[in-house]
């Protein structure tokens, strides 16, 4: 089997430093080819002209700064876009940018499918392939970018992002870890902490380790307020009931004024009745979360319905009066298969094969 050459993409700062200490070379040097990194036309070493040549010749022989390749895009009537990611092996991720008032939020992938197996969801529905890696994640920011200066999207910034495309980005903690320290990094990409969104499922001992050691904004994916139809919707539940991802979630470092979200996909007929509303409303009573409601995004694959417009309402209303912030997401992307939970990966994995 050919050797997979070091992928520079895939480094924090700290360890881009000491490769380039590793080759003999000051750290500085590994500052300099961070800083290039973040920039989207960047695709081979002979593009970073300020390192001496021979360092340029020496980083193409040990390694690599190969991008993933964007494969296909389609635009929905609302102005979303959503981008087919093929990696290096073939395998195919989703990423989609969203147009907001006056900035872009970019939805990103951390696994080929997913373990999870969440009942309502087309990407838990296609199982688990692999994890990315921290270069793959990243790279989606880059080839966004690239996407927004094709298609003029320049009116405003690349500003939001947010983990909540295709898989449980916990359960790709050590990669995760790395992304978000790169995405982040001053002198680097620089995207805000708190602008910077993991969703998770409930992983609870991931949740803790986050804490610790690198917080960024959380939104957990809750769906019920009581463990039997938890368990029944999230198979994870029977591992992490509902207290211990609460108490974790106590336990989370906020900024102040900042509060957690908590995700809520309204199934019809299964979640979304009035008394499950006073029921999480009592759940998250001293916690500060802000409530975002999920009107499920329907597949023919998918048992499950969208509630009709006026039991969403219904169910917000009682929040809203037991003093809850509590949105309704708009889906978008609805018409081009990238909304929420619609990710699978399946427009293009025949012409990702050459
Ligand atoms: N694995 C993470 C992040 C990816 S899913 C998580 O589960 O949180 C992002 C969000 O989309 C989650 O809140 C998930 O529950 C929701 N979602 C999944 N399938 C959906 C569907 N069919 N309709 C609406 N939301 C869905
Ligand atoms: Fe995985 Fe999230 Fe989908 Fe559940 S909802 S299967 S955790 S991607």
């Amino acid at each position: 089997m050919k050797e997979v050459p070091l992928n520079l993409r895939d480094l924090t700062l700290e360890e881009l430093e000491a490769f380039l200490e590793g080759l003999g070379e000051a750290p500085f040097r590994g500052r300099q080819v961070f800083r290039w990194l973040v920039r989207p036309e960047v695709e081979d070493f002979s593009q970073m002209t300020d390192l001496p040549k021979s360092l340029r010749k020496r980083l193409s022989q040990e390694s690599t700064i190969e991008l993933p390749r964007l494969l296909e895009h389609r635009f929905s009537t609302d102005g979303t876009a959503k981008l087919a990611v093929g990696l290096r092996d073939g395998e195919v991720v989703e990423c989609v940018l969203i147009p907001e008032r006056d900035h872009y939020t970019l939805c990103l992938s951390t696994q080929v499918g997913c373990a999870m197996g969440c009942r309502f969801c087309l990407t838990g529905r296609m199982g688990f392939r692999r994890n990315l890696f921290p270069g793959e994640i990243v790279s989606q920011v880059l080839l966004a970018r690239r996407f927004m200066q094709e298609f003029g999207l320049e009116d405003k910034p690349l500003r939001n992002l947010v983990f909540m495309g295709m898989g449980e980005p916990l359960a790709n903690y050590r990669h995760l870890v790395k992304a978000l320290k790169i995405l982040t990094h001053p002198q680097g990409f620089h995207f805000a902490r708190k602008r910077t969104t993991v969703s998770t499922v409930g992983l609870v001992p991931q949740i803790r380790a986050l804490a610790e050691e690198y917080p960024v904004a959380l939104a957990i994916s809750l769906h019920a307020p009581e463990n039997e139809l938890r368990a029944r919707l999230i198979p994870t539940t029977r591992r992490y009931p509902l207290e211990e991802i609460l108490s974790a979630c106590r336990a989370y470092p906020l900024k102040r004024g900042a509060r957690l979200t908590i995700e809520y996909v309204l199934l019809e007929g299964i979640n979304d009745h009035p008394w499950q509303a006073r029921r999480l409303a009592e759940i998250l009573r001293d916690l500060p979360v802000k409530i975002n409601l999920i009107p499920f995004n329907p597949h023919p694959d998918l048992p499950f319905r969208r509630p009709p417009e006026a039991r969403i309402q219904r169910f917000q209303q009682i929040l809203l009066s037991e003093g809850f912030v509590a949105t309704v997401r708009k889906s978008k992307g609805l018409d081009i298969g990238a909304a929420c939970g619609q990710l699978r990966a399946e427009l293009t994995l025949s012409q990702n094969s050459a």
